[in-house]
């Protein structure tokens, strides 16, 4: 009893936290949680969604049959949730919800990575584009079908404030309350902003292992990277006979542990000095509170530009992207000729759509059926669309 007492104490939350006091709540009203808290319902049902299963089989960087080893959509974002919720603990914010965030941010996430939500987005254009941060607001508002009452997830206002992150001012203004933040230049929560950069330490952390691992970069051009390179120093002098694979995994776990150590020290100077007494303070700063030292941002971009140029836009990688952004492309553009190629369900929606929005309407829905997809089930739509021998 002692130890719980004592584990409760750790646990409580800051003033200025997303709390049960200060939730603005669901769109729609509803009964208790029971045993458990109103956040944790929230990741619950995060969980339990369609959506979060086909994270398993959608791109982070290597496309899902490239090898079994490679972080999916699904295994990143757990890693976001892991960092994301040791850090909300130090810092006394609310780690149900951050872990309610960083399961669901990239839940609206299309096939094939951001090769996929390229081609979308172009496809889109004529209609509103396509964006994944509000994608992944759209299936837990209104895509996911599961419960009796409401379509979505129907989440607290502060779960799903996390999840968009990012917003064009023309799509604000349809957003409502959530989207007066980007008109009005004010922050989200600190769990929001916390969420947004482990999300960052997760994955040019996990890129740098698998991109080891796919042998599309090499430790030589990392070592001219100085976050890389401490650490490597530091591991490879302490036990200089280690297996190349261990060292990579020590380096990597380091890197991560000095990212996340940053970020809580820096963060926490920045909330002593803004010093906020509410959650309102944090939402009327004029900057966000949760941010790396100068020293670390510039770590980091080194450390981004290198990914960006040696992994994401290396040749074979590039290759893959190109692939996927015919398969995209195909696929629409047959859908959206030709409605009733989609399976009955989705011609069911585009009929309805197309009465209320017209033409628009009828691309959303195109366009939710795609991003919907795996990267396995595009691949074989597409083979299903265009290959003749193929049976459908
Ligand atoms: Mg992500």
């Amino acid at each position: 009893m002692r130890g719980a007492a004592m584990a409760e104490r750790g646990l409580r939350l800051a003033p200025y936290a997303v709390s049960a006091h200060n939730s603005q709540g669901r769109a729609l009203a509803e009964a208790g949680p029971g045993l458990r808290g109103e956040f944790q319902r929230d990741r619950d049902r995060i969980v339990h969604s369609a959506a979060f299963r086909r994270l398993e089989y959608k791109t982070q960087v290597f496309v899902n049959h490239e090898g079994d080893m490679f972080r999916t959509r699904l295994t990143h974002s757990i890693e976001v949730a892991q960092i994301a919720r040791s850090m909300a603990r130090v810092l006394h914010l609310n780690e149900d919800l951050a872990e309610s965030v960083a399961l669901a941010h990239d839940l609206g996430h299309a096939p094939f990575g951001h090769a996929g939500q390229d081609a979308l987005n172009d496809c889109m254009q004529q209609h509103g584009g396509f964006e994944h941060n509000l994608q992944s607001l759209r299936v837990v508002d209104e895509l996911e079908e599961r419960y009796a009452d409401f379509n979505g997830l129907n989440l607290l206002y502060e779960t799903r404030e996390g999840i968009l992150k990012h917003c064009s001012r023309s799509r604000a203004a349809e957003l409502g309350a959530l989207g007066q933040r980007f008109l009005q230049h004010r922050q989200p929560s600190l769990e929001a902003q916390l969420v947004n950069l482990a999300d960052e330490i997760a994955y040019n952390n996990h890129d740098v292992d698998d991109g080891l691992r796919s042998g599309l970069i090499t430790l030589e051009q990392l070592c001219e990277i100085s976050l890389f390179r401490t650490q490597y120093d530091l591991v490879t002098s302490r036990y200089p006979d280690l297996q190349q694979r261990r060292v990579t995994h020590e380096v990597i776990r380091r890197m991560i542990n000095r990212q996340v150590s940053d970020l809580v020290e820096a963060s926490r100077q920045r909330i002593t000095h803004s010093a906020p007494a509410t959650l309102e303070d944090v939402r009327a700063a004029s900057e966000p509170l949760v941010g790396f030292s100068a020293e670390m941002l510039e770590l980091n971009r080194e450390l981004k530009r290198f990914l960006r140029d040696a992994l994401y836009q290396h040749y074979r990688v590039r290759r893959m992207s190109s692939k996927a952004r015919q398969v995209i492309r195909s696929l629409y553009q047959a859908f959206i000729e030709d409605h009733r190629l989609l399976p009955d369900d989705y011609q069911v929606k585009v009929r309805q759509a197309a009465d209320e929005g017209g033409v628009a309407g009828r691309a959303r829905v195109v366009a939710d059926y795609i991003a919907g997809m795996t990267d396995r089930y595009a691949i074989r739509e597409f083979g299903r669309m265009f290959d003749p021998v193929q049976l459908t």
